[in-house]
């Protein structure tokens, strides 16, 4: 198996190399990751800057760009083969629920969905202030779906999205399939001033709540479970194309 690694940390993350230890024992790995951090892009492109490629060792490159550049250029330029899967992390902080809208490690799977490539994206949980971060727990998480995933995965154009919980292995509850809750942050806006006088602002408060359904991602690895959330590129609301309707449009003239 060809197993394309990527994440939004950048190259030289902690949790890309925990990534590339679990997947080695799985077949040939390859990566191509972003140079710098990347997190929060979402699913940016890079059009109107060139970008640059760098080895670093066997079979790893870096990007000077975001995570979707990243799996675009390595589908499309710089792995000699194609992969059979691509996996995306591990990122340092969980992409839960409404996350997923922000994550670049997410988009860099959605990407190599995009290119009819199975992808997964792994996030390893880390509440604020958090000491120690169990990399190996996430490992064993991620060799848990190589042992089984390439074997079933989901259509193609589909990403797995997986968030684990930082605590020892030993104490994860065990897996769960479950929706994408809606996750609330607090609301920052705070306005400094430059040397030279001028405002400038940070935005992005802390994380506040789970919106949703008890059973839904962000609630359940809170509760200490490793979640796994098929995700769609399709994000048509196909319920609610009625209610579309209902509005009238198509039964008016454009122009009048
Ligand atoms: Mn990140």
């Amino acid at each position: 198996m060809r197993i394309l690694l990527s994440n939004d940390d950048g190259i030289e993350a902690a949790g890309l190399r925990a990534l590339e230890e679990a997947a080695a024992p799985f077949g040939e790995v390859f990566v191509v990751a972003p140079a710098t951090e990347q997190s929060a892009k979402s699913h940016s492109f890079t059009m109107h800057e060139p970008l640059r490629v760098n080895a670093h060792g066997h079979n790893r490159w870096s990007v000077t760009g975001t995570p979707a550049d990243a799996v675009y250029l390595a589908l499309h330029g710089i792995l000699p083969v194609r992969p059979d899967l691509v996996i995306s992390g591990i990122n340092r902080g969980s992409n839960l629920g409404t996350d997923v809208l922000y994550s670049g490690t997410v988009a860099a799977a959605r990407e190599a969905a995009s290119n009819d490539v199975p992808a997964v994206a792994v996030s390893l949980h880390v509440p604020d202030g958090a000491e120690v971060l169990h990399w190996a727990t996430a490992q064993l998480a991620v060799a848990q779906i190589l042992a089984r995933y390439p074997a079933r995965p989901l259509p193609l154009g589909e990403v797995l999205n997986v968030n684990v919980p930082n605590v020892p292995a030993a104490e994860v509850r065990g897996w769960r399939t479950a929706a994408l809750a809606r996750r609330r942050y607090a609301v920052m806006v705070q306005e400094q001033r430059d040397p030279r006088g001028r405002r400038y602002y940070w935005i992005g408060g802390p994380h506040d709540r789970f919106d949703g359904e008890p059973d839904s991602d962000g609630p359940l690895c809170l509760a200490g479970f490793v979640t796994l959330t098929p995700m769609s590129l399709d994000t048509t609301a196909h319920a609610s194309l009625p209610a579309a309707r209902a509005l009238g449009l198509e039964d008016t003239c454009f122009t009048s």
